[in-house]
């Protein structure tokens, strides 16, 4: 069987402009003219194709760029949100009600890890939380009410990898729904291939890779992204996180360049983790063999995209990595900022940033260090100059 090629995939998409433009043209429009009543009221009910209706149902731009990332991933739909938490949060809602059970990894991003342990607590739906590489605890873990089993592919900020094929098959057996969060990994990691439900974006990272704007995006089956806007049930369509049109214009254009950036974030990481293999810090790479999902990645990657732009070292205490990134930001080696999948490299403590949400006690029993340096590695030509820039400051 031919292997499955993300950038293929999208390549084979021909979307053209109205009148010919080689991009589609931007429709910024809230509502739609309609010629019959008949069909406004079809449309209403969902049953004219192609016709729209209200931009906060569906947008042509939106359509666009969700058919794009549908093509990516492998999925029947997806559906195009004003941020990554807006798809997480909507994602989630959509499947679970009053009295239901999560189980998640613990290891996820601060902003996720704090709508599942504290605003969820609102509506009565408890979660649990497992380490993602302990299947046994995942099994253990659920419940005859779990509707849920959710993890990133690729875990912030420790970089440890899901075994999405098995947690698949758990969550098929207990009848929940397997969500991933794939932003670390898009390209590389196939989520929905292998057999997650639902695929979720923080589109603000590698998939635009800009950093000029917020998005993401839900990734599914038709019948899964057409419940998310139903008109009397859909939580996308009632809490209304819809991305703008003219960012889904922008952000589909940066979309066809997201192969060959992958690739060049993937070589400098792998490099540089080398790099600081060599100079004795402790580095945390899922492309080093040492890492403990490194071959569980090999197996279910795209390989030709290589193991991704993240990477983490461990310099012990917060003094240390405050004091290493503003020299490091002075040296010309990228910004001390949090967010990730820009063209700059970017850097930032972890426990004090992204993950501060997480409670201390529970970062010590994730094991992520107080002096815990995320990168994520930007697409520098010269990698060699940045690793001499990165060593005077070690
Ligand atoms: N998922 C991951 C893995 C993230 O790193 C982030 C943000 O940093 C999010 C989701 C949230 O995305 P957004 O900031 O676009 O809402």
């Amino acid at each position: 069987m031919k292997k499955f090629d993300p950038a293929t995939e999208l390549n084979k998409l021909e979307q053209f402009g109205e009148f010919g433009g080689v991009n589609p043209s931007i429709t910024d429009s809230a509502t739609y003219t309609f010629l019959g009543a008949e069909t406004m009221v079809d449309t209403f009910h969902g049953e004219t194709e192609g016709c729209f209706l209200y931009s906060r149902h569906w947008n042509p731009s939106n359509k666009y760029l969700s058919d794009a990332l549908a093509a990516i991933e492998g999925t029947e739909s997806a559906w195009v949100t004003a941020s990554g938490m807006a798809a997480i949060t909507s994602a989630i809602l959509q499947l679970c009600n009053t009295g239901d059970h999560i189980v998640s990894s613990v290891t996820t991003y601060g902003g996720t890890f704090a709508f599942l342990k504290y605003y969820l607590q609102k509506f009565n739906i408890e979660v649990s939380f497992v380490i993602p590489t302990d299947l046994e605890a995942l099994k253990n873990a659920v419940k005859p009410n779990t509707k849920v089993i959710y993890t990133e592919t690729v875990s912030n900020p420790l970089l440890q990898i899901s075994n999405i094929p098995e947690m698949s098959k758990i969550a098929k057996k207990c009848g929940a729904k397997l969500i991933v969060d794939n932003t670390f990994s898009p390209m590389m990691i196939s989520p929905y291939k292998l057999g997650a439900d639902i695929v979720v974006y923080s589109m603000t990272k590698f998939i635009n890779g800009k950093n000029d704007c917020v998005a993401g995006a839900i990734c599914g089956s038709q019948e899964y992204i057409n419940s998310l806007i139903d008109l009397n049930t859909g939580t996308a369509m009632l809490l209304g996180p819809v991305l703008d049109p003219m960012r889904s214009s922008s952000i589909l254009k940066n979309l066809y360049t997201l192969h060959i950036r992958m690739k060049q974030h993937s070589k400098n990481a792998q490099y540089l983790s080398e790099r600081f293999t060599e100079n004795g810090t402790k580095v945390f790479y899922p492309g080093m063999k040492e890492h403990p999902g490194h071959e569980l990645l090999s197996s279910m990657m795209n390989k030709e995209f290589g193991y991704g732009g993240m990477i983490a070292i461990d310099l012990e205490t917060k003094e240390k990595a405050y004091q290493f990134m503003e020299k490091a930001e002075k040296a010309g080696v990228g910004y001390l900022a949090v967010s990730l999948g820009y063209f700059k490299t970017l850097f930032s403590n972890s426990g004090s940033s992204t993950s501060s949400e997480v409670p201390e006690d529970i970062q010590k029993e994730m094991g992520m260090s107080p002096g815990l340096v995320r990168f994520s590695v930007g697409l520098d030509n010269d990698i060699e100059n940045s690793w001499e820039l990165i060593k005077n400051c070690l």
